[in-house]
C-alpha cells in the first residue's frame, strides 16, 4: 500500500551538492505501476543535479514495487536469457582490463562483462529475478545477488548462486572480498548513493571493476516527455543522473571512472508514448509478442538515427566502468 502524501520526506537541500538553491522542473506520478501519489522532480541550480522531491522515506519505498515490476518477473526484461551477439558486442580494451560489452549501442540492455577468470567472486546488487546472476555463474564466477525484495532468494539458489540480505549502504561482507560488482539501473533506486558506492569500494579487491548503468535524465526523451518519459520511474527512482552527476557521485566515492558509455537504446519511447496518451500500469516486457517485435524493430531501426543526431551526451541510458585503484582502501 502506497503511503498518504502527508508521511513523504521534502529535501531542503541538493543531497549532491548541499546547495539550498534548486527549482522544480515538473510535477510527476508513477505511471508505471499506477500507485498514487503526487511527486516533484527538482533540479539544483549549483550543481543541475535533478531528483525526486518530496519523496516516500526510505522505510516505506518498498510499497511502490508491485508484482508486476518488471525486474521481478520471470518473464520480465531482467531475465532475458539470450545475449545479444556480434553485431552489437564491442570489445573494449585498456592497459589492464578488457571488457565485453553486450547489448551495443542499439541494443536493449548494455552488460558489461568484465575478463575474470573461472572462480572470481562477484556481487550483483538489485539482481531482481537473477537474469544476470545466471550469466555470471555460467561463466564459473562465484556469484552473489541482493535485492531489496528478499523472495526472490530461492531464484538466485537454484541458478547455483548466493543471495544476502543487505540493508544498503551497508553491504555484509569483508573488505578486499570482491573482483567486481554490478548494478544495472539501481543506482537511482537508492537513498544514499554516494554511501553506497563508498562500501562497493570497500568490499572491493585492489583493481576491482565497478560496472553500472542509469537512465539519463539528459537526453532527448527527458526533455521531450517530461513527466511521461517512461525512465523518470517515480518515486523508486529517487536520483535522475547525467554524465555530469555520475561522475560527481563517483567522484566523490574515491572509485575511478574507466569508461561512460552513452547508449542510444530507445527502450523507454514506446511506452512513453503510451504514458503520455494517458495509459498507466504499461507492462515492460520483452516477450515475443507482436507488439513487442514491431517495438524492437523499431527500436533498432530508429537508434540508429538516434545515434547519429544525438550521440552519447542525449543517450537514453549511461554504461558505467570504475576501478578501485591499488591505493585505494
Ligand atoms: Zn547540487
Amino acid at each position: 500500500m502506497a503511503i498518504d502524501q502527508s508521511e513523504y520526506i521534502e529535501l531542503k537541500n541538493c543531497p549532491l551538492c548541499g546547495s539550498s538553491e534548486k527549482h522544480l522542473l515538473f510535477k510527476a506520478h508513477d505511471l508505471l505501476m499506477g500507485q498514487p501519489g503526487e511527486f516533484g522532480v527538482e533540479q539544483c541550480l549549483q550543481c543541475d543535479f535533478r531528483f525526486t522531491n518530496p519523496r516516500p522515506p526510505a522505510e516505506s519505498i518498498f510499497d511502490y514495487y508491485t508484482k508486476n515490476y518488471h525486474c521481478y518477473r520471470d518473464d520480465g526484461i531482467c531475465t532475458n536469457k539470450t545475449i545479444e551477439s556480434s553485431t552489437s558486442e564491442k570489445t573494449v580494451s585498456n592497459e589492464c582490463l578488457k571488457y565485453s560489452f553486450y547489448g551495443g549501442f542499439w541494443g536493449s540492455r548494455g552488460w558489461v562483462i568484465p575478463n575474470l577468470s573461472k572462480g572470481a567472486t562477484v556481487l550483483e546488487l538489485g539482481c531482481g529475478s537473477g537474469g544476470f546472476v545466471r550469466e555470471c555463474v555460467s561463466r564459473g564466477w562465484n556469484t552473489i545477488g541482493t535485492d531489496l525484495n528478499r523472495d526472490l532468494q530461492s531464484n538466485i539458489f537454484n541458478m547455483g548462486a548466493k543471495f544476502i540480505e543487505t540493508n544498503l549502504p551497508s553491504i555484509n561482507l569483508p573488505d578486499n572480498h570482491l573482483d567486481a560488482v554490478f548494478a544495472w539501473q539501481v543506482l537511482e533506486h537508492l537513498y544514499q548513493p554516494i554511501e553506497t558506492l563508498e562500501e562497493i569500494k570497500r568490499v572491493l579487491k585492489p583493481q576491482g571493476i565497478f560496472a553500472f548503468s542509469v537512465p539519463n535524465s539528459d537526453c532527448w526523451q527527458f526533455h521531450l516527455f517530461k513527466n511521461k518519459w517512461a525512465g523518470l520511474q517515480v518515486p523508486t527512482h529517487v536520483s535522475h543522473f547525467s554524465e555530469k552527476s555520475i561522475r560527481q557521485v563517483v567522484e566523490k566515492s574515491g572509485l575511478n571512472i574507466v569508461e561512460i558509455y552513452g547508449q542510444n537504446t530507445i527502450g523507454c519511447l514506446y511506452p512513453s508514448i503510451l504514458f503520455w496518451s494517458g495509459k498507466t500500469s504499461v507492462t515492460l516486457s520483452q516477450q515475443w509478442t507482436p507488439i513487442n517485435f514491431i517495438n524492437k524493430l523499431v527500436d533498432r531501426f530508429l537508434s540508429i538515427f538516434v545515434s547519429l543526431i544525438f550521440g552519447k551526451n542525449q543517450a537514453e541510458r549511461l554504461t558505467v566502468i570504475c576501478v578501485k585503484e591499488e591505493n585505494q582502501i
